[in-house]
Parts: structure tokens; C-alpha cells; sequence
């Protein structure tokens, strides 16, 4: 039995009345184990094919298990093939159905570590939109990276910043997502640590914070944009209490998400907010709503906002054919780095960059030294790679582990060149054949370590 604290256990006996018997013997109930495919790697493959117990009703390529396998010995979860995401949250592509519409948008994810909502905002947004990544604390910041950097993207932009930083990006964005740092309390059967932290304070505490980056990102919203906002708790003054407030201070409208999910439990209209209570649907407590913002001016790059053109940059002749269509991109050189951005987003993602710190652009492809690539660990997880035109080595799972853990391991291959291993066809990383040995190019601190 989990230990909660009974000025918790008193608001949701009032909140949930009958119901409330059910409420509590579901905190008792394992988490169920669930993930959500990358379409872009995995196409029609299931990573473990005997564990999938059912899809997840309201996203697609996204799956309950029958349990929990051990995720870290997959060598299919290092190479970006799926992300392992609470299963309430992916309701988020339920709502981008409705409200991205079909045309290229610029989206924020302002609160984005370690990225759950971000990979999949990166898989659902529509095509040729642009997304940026934000997190504020840098340590998770860098857990971000790694974990966007993996799903293996090219239109993905991430930052590290405090929401106040953004406030020169005034009608810049489409959508923006608020996954606020809240009181977590549907996260008490996952993690005792958001027990131990609970109290009424920090519940105040909460709520003043959620309001403080509301109002530092509401005017980035373009007239007619929508921000969704979203929590793990069940916390009226954190839910109904803000989306409230929203509406009372901005010139916004609360928007109806129409779905077919009767266990997702509305707020009382008018307002309309989507609640996931353990007992009722199979997943996290989670709260979400959109509002869309009404007033403002568009952004605009005009002249005085557009920074120095940096001058053009070629990518070296011998990584072109591993490239997708370079017409469509834009190559930069950052350091040492090369990499490449979407064109259409180039302006916006240089001016971008004078604005809040920016820690990955597009796709990494890799640095030339004396005249020759070395590619980029980022290069072999994208999903644009052109495999065929690489020098591949398909292994196995013992040496997949090996390749992961950054251990020494053999197979003959030809001398100076650069091999991309993959596991079930996806990349994973480089190797170098170099005299008599293979340099293995896996990221240090990436490596698996609790073998
Ligand atoms: N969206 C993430 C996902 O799906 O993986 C989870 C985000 S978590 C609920 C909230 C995030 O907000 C945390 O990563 C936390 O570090 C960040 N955060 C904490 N304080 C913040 C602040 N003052 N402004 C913006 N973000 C903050």
C-alpha cells in the first residue's frame, strides 16, 4: 500500500465521491508499460513482437506491453527506434490531430525534458514544420538532446533556456506546449519521490510558477495559435484553476478537443479540459487542455531582425551521397561542426539563435579533417541517412550490447573506412577499421553502463 498524505487522500475522497474507492486501489496497481514507435525507423517492425499485449487507443504506433522487458539491453531503444512513454500523455496526438492542421507550422515545447512530448510533436507535427525543443535546466537539457538527437530527426531545434528569454519572439509560434512542472501527484504510484515532495504549499508554489511562464510565452502565440498545457496532477488550482486564469487575463478561447475515449473524464463546461484518472483509463493521472490565443501581430523577420547572413557553407564531396536532397536543406558550420537545417527555417533559426542559447540544430553530419569527413554520431541515427550508400555491418544482439557498452569488438572489415553498425536495420553508431584494430566511435557519455 502506498503511504499518501491524507490532506491529498481528504480532496480527492470530496473530488471523486463514489468513485474515489476505485481511485485509490488503482495508486496501488503496477504502472502498466507502454511505448510509442518511431514510424520513421521502425516502419511496420514491432521491437519485441511477443510482449505487445494492445495498441493504445487514442495514438497511433503506440503499444501496452504485457510487461516490462529491461529496457537498456534494447539495442532498438539506444538507436531511436521507440521512446518508452506513459501512456496518457501520448493522448497529445489526439489533440495535434484536431488542431495542427495540414500546412508547415513553427510549434515551441517549452518545458521538453526528457522529451517524450517533444519526439512525438516531432513525429505528428505536419510536414515540413519546425520544432523547438526547450529546457530550462541544463542538466536535463543535455538528457533532451540525446534523446531528440536519437529519434533521428532534421527539423528539430533545441534550446535551453528560461521561458522569459523568448519574449522577442512575439507571434513567432503556432502552437506552443506548456507540459508544466507541477506537484506530479499522478505520478505518486510511479514515483515516491512526488509523495515526499507533496505539500499545500508546494501546491501554491506550483501554481504561481505555472502562471509566471504562462505569461512569459502567451504573446509568442501568433492570433489564432493554440497553446495546450498539460500536467501530471489532479490539483484543481493547477488544472481548471489556471486554465481559468488564462481565460481570464488573455483574449483567448477554450477549445473542444473531440474525441472517442469515454474514460477520459471532461471538465465542466465551459471549460474544456481532459482528465486520465488511473482507475478509469489505463495510464498516468494527467490533465490537458488548449486554448487558443486571439489577439496579437504575426512575426515577422523583418530586415532589422534578421542577423548577418553567415556566409555559405559547402559540405564536403565525400558524405554527399550518404545525404538526403540538399535542396531542401541548408548546410551550417558551427565550431568544427557541420550540419544541416530545413532552408525554409534557416532565416528564423539564425534569428532564433541571437535570442535564447540553442544547443542542437537539424541534424549533425560531421567534421572534415584534412579533407575527409568524419561523420557525426548524430549521421547514423538519422532517419534520411542513405544506409545503401554507406559501408554497413549488421550484427547481432551480444555485439550490439558490446558496440553500446563502447567495448572492444572485431569483424573483418575493410581498412580506413567508416562503418555504420546496425541492429535490425537501424544505425546505431560508427566504426573505423584502423591497421589492427576497430576504433568504436560510440559517444562516451551515452554508453550503456548497468550491464
Ligand atoms: N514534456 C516532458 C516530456 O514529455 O518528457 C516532461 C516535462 S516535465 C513535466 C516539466 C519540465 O519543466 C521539467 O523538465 C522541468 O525541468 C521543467 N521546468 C522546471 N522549472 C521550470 C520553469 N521555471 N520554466 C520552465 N520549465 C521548467
Amino acid at each position: 500500500m502506498i503511504s499518501l498524505p491524507p490532506a491529498f487522500t481528504e480532496r480527492m475522497t470530496r473530488l471523486l465521491g463514489n468513485e474515489s474507492k476505485a481511485f485509490f486501489e488503482a495508486l496501488n496497481n503496477p504502472s502498466p508499460s507502454t511505448i510509442r514507435l518511431n514510424p520513421l525507423k521502425m516502419g511496420l517492425q514491432l521491437p519485441f513482437p511477443e510482449l505487445i499485449d494492445k495498441q493504445i487507443p487514442w495514438c497511433s504506433d503506440a503499444y501496452y506491453l504485457k510487461e516490462r522487458p529491461v529496457y537498456t539491453l534494447d539495442p532498438l531503444l539506444h538507436g531511436g527506434a521507440y521512446y518508452v512513454q506513459e501512456a496518457s500523455s501520448m493522448f497529445l496526438q489526439t489533440v495535434l490531430q484536431q488542431i495542427a492542421g495540414s500546412q508547415p507550422i513553427r510549434a515551441l515545447d517549452l518545458c521538453a525534458a526528457p522529451g517524450g512530448k517533444s519526439t512525438l510533436l516531432a513525429t505528428c507535427l505536419p510536414e515540413n514544420s519546425l520544432l523547438i525543443s526547450n529546457e530550462v535546466i541544463k542538466s536535463r537539457a543535455t538528457i533532451l538532446k540525446e534523446n531528440i538527437i536519437k529519434w533521428g530527426c532534421d527539423h528539430v531545434i533545441v534550446t535551453s533556456s528560461d521561458p522569459g528569454r523568448f519574449t522577442k519572439l512575439k507571434g513567432a509560434f503556432d502552437l506552443v506546449l506548456v507540459d508544466a512542472p507541477c506537484s506530479g501527484e499522478g505520478m505518486f504510484r510511479k514515483d515516491e519521490k512526488a509523495i515526499s515532495e507533496w505539500s499545500e504549499n508546494n501546491l501554491r508554489l506550483c501554481e504561481e510558477r505555472q502562471k509566471r511562464i504562462i505569461s512569459d510565452i502567451w504573446d509568442t502565440l501568433t492570433p489564432g495559435g493554440h497553446l495546450v498545457y498539460s500536467t501530471c496532477t489532479y490539483n484543481p488550482g493547477e488544472n481548471e484553476g489556471i486554465l481559468n486564469w488564462i481565460l481570464d487575463t488573455f483574449d483567448a478561447s477554450p477549445v473542444e478537443i473531440r474525441h472517442n475515449y469515454p474514460t477520459i473524464v471532461p471538465t465542466r463546461p465551459p471549460l474544456h479540459g481532459y482528465h486520465f484518472y488511473p482507475h478509469q483509463t489505463d495510464g498516468e493521472g494527467l490533465f490537458m487542455c488548449v486554448i487558443q490565443k486571439n489577439d496579437g501581430t504575426p512575426f515577422s523577420l523583418k530586415k532589422d531582425k534578421r542577423t548577418s547572413q553567415s556566409p555559405t557553407v559547402k559540405l564536403p564531396a565525400d558524405i554527399l551521397p550518404l545525404l538526403p536532397d540538399l535542396t531542401r536543406y541548408t548546410p551550417y558550420l558551427a565550431g568544427e561542426t557541420l550540419g544541416i537545417i530545413p532552408k525554409q527555417h534557416a532565416d528564423f533559426i539564425q534569428y532564433l539563435s541571437t535570442q535564447v542559447g540553442v544547443l542542437y540544430k537539424g541534424c549533425e553530419i560531421g567534421e572534415n579533417i584534412k579533407g575527409k569527413t568524419k561523420p557525426a554520431h548524430a549521421l547514423a541515427l538519422y532517419h534520411r541517412l542513405r544506409h545503401q550508400h554507406t559501408t554497413r555491418q549488421e550484427v547481432d544482439l551480444p555485439t550490439a550490447l558490446q558496440f553500446l557498452r563502447k567495448e572492444d569488438f572485431r569483424f573483418d572489415a575493410p581498412q580506413g573506412e567508416w562503418i555504420l553498425i546496425t541492429y535490425k536495420g537501424v544505425g546505431l553508431g560508427w566504426v573505423k577499421e584502423v591497421g589492427n584494430r576497430l576504433n568504436n566511435y560510440y559517444p562516451k557519455e551515452w554508453r550503456i553502463k548497468n550491464l
